[in-house]
Formats: C-alpha cells, sequence, structure tokens
C-alpha cells in the first residue's frame, strides 16, 4: 500500500468511524458503564414517531431525536410531542447529506437551516448535532461548535434502517452493549425512527427492538446525552 493510499484511508477513518476523535472531540459516551442514551435519528416519521413515543412514555424514559430540519417543518405538531414528552431533540442536518464532502457554504446552510426549523418550532435553542452518516471533517466540527452546539456521535449502531428484523436488531444492540461495558463505558445506541429519503419510512421494527431493549436493560439508567455533558 502507497503512503498516499494509507493517508487516504487513515482520512476517510477520521471522517467516517463514529469513534474517532482525530477531527474533533465529539460526545459519545463516558466511563459509566450502567448509562445507556437511546438516540433516534432521521425522524420526526409519523408512522413510527408516535408509537415510539408511546413505548417511551410507558417505561417513563427520556431519549434524545436527532431531527432532520425538512421533516420537522412538515410535522411541527409530532416535533412539538417529542419534546413536550421530554426528550431532547437534537440537530441532524436540513436535508441529511454526506457533510464531509459539501463546501463550506452549504454546509453553514444545512446546520442553521435545521435548527431555524426546530427552532421556530419549539423556541429553545438547538444544543446538541449529530453528522448524517456519522461523516465530517474539522470544519464541519468547528461550524458546529460556533453554532452553540456539541457533536454526538454513538458507539452502538445495529443496521435498523435495512429490513433485517426485530431479532436481528436487538442482537447488534445487545452485543454492542455487552462491549462497551467490557470496556467500562455506557452505550449510545443510534436507532432510526425516520428515513432521509422522506416521511414514513416503515421503522416499526425499531420501534418493537426499543421496546425489547428497555425490558431487557430494565436494570441501567437510561439517560439524554445531555445527562453526559462535561
Ligand atoms: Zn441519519
Amino acid at each position: 500500500m502507497g503512503l498516499a493510499t494509507a493517508l487516504a484511508g487513515g482520512a476517510a477513518w477520521a471522517a467516517l468511524s463514529p469513534e474517532s476523535q482525530i477531527f474533533g472531540k465529539t460526545l459519545i459516551a463516558p466511563p459509566r458503564p450502567a448509562d445507556f442514551a437511546l438516540t433516534f435519528d432521521d425522524g420526526p416519521n409519523p408512522k413510527a414517531t408516535p408509537r415510539l413515543l408511546e413505548v417511551l412514555a410507558r417505561a417513563e424514559i427520556q431519549a434524545t431525536f436527532f431531527l432532520i430540519g425538512r421533516f420537522v417543518r412538515q410535522c411541527p405538531e409530532l416535533t412539538r410531542q417529542i419534546a413536550a414528552a421530554g426528550h431532547l431533540v437534537g440537530n441532524h442536518t436540513m436535508t441529511h447529506p454526506w457533510l464531509a464532502w459539501q463546501s463550506e457554504s452549504r454546509i453553514r446552510e444545512e446546520l442553521s437551516g435545521a435548527n431555524a426549523a426546530i427552532e421556530d418550532v419549539l423556541g429553545a435553542q438547538v444544543r446538541y448535532f449529530r453528522a448524517p452518516h456519522g461523516a465530517r471533517r474539522p470544519a464541519v466540527l468547528q461550524m458546529v461548535r460556533e453554532m452553540g452546539m456539541i457533536p454526538v456521535q454513538w458507539n452502538v449502531i445495529c443496521n435498523d434502517w435495512n429490513p433485517i428484523g426485530v431479532d436481528a436488531i436487538v442482537k447488534r444492540a445487545v452485543r454492542g452493549v455487552a462491549r462497551n461495558q467490557r470496556r467500562g463505558f455506557g452505550t449510545n445506541i443510534v436507532l432510526h425512527d425516520g428515513g432521509q429519503a422522506g416521511l414514513g419510512a416503515e421503522r416499526m421494527d425499531t420501534v418493537r427492538a426499543t421496546e425489547r431493549l428497555i425490558e431487557r436493560y430494565a436494570g441501567m439508567r437510561f439517560v439524554r446525552v445531555d445527562a453526559w455533558e462535561e
């Protein structure tokens, strides 16, 4: 492998690996192995988010939702319901592009557009951000910080945007939680109650998997990611 290839590979890893800190510090999970943050990306989604809110309410658990700005514009009432139930709402850009490859002006538009959409509906400042696909570069993280937001990654991902079924989602989650606990860290799981392609994505398997994870890990402390702010 040539040096250029190795460097390009390293840069791709730094930009895309959810746990890489090379392009700037991101919030993942602290060394508290009993902490569990459920986070949901790509909503709001009228086809799954209301059911998910019911599941969380029954268990009296607060989660974190990284919303896509254009869906917030289409579903202001559902966005209000998420926040009113005590969940934390974060920015997941306006249209879900791969930010690592965009111009700075486009990145700024994506970040500020989603903040404006959410803040118009909730009347509160957005303080957390998750990059679509986890993809970022130093300019993205710098802009996120300049806008007063904390970038958040994850340490468990379950492929739940593909139709793999409830059992497979849960199995991946369980493996991830066990790995985090072996390493002495809390769990920050990313699940998807929506789909970037448009409203109405089929995500009931994610809702059912969430219900099973809540039962299985009833002894853990479910937190919003702002419980981890340094
Ligand atoms: Zn996403």
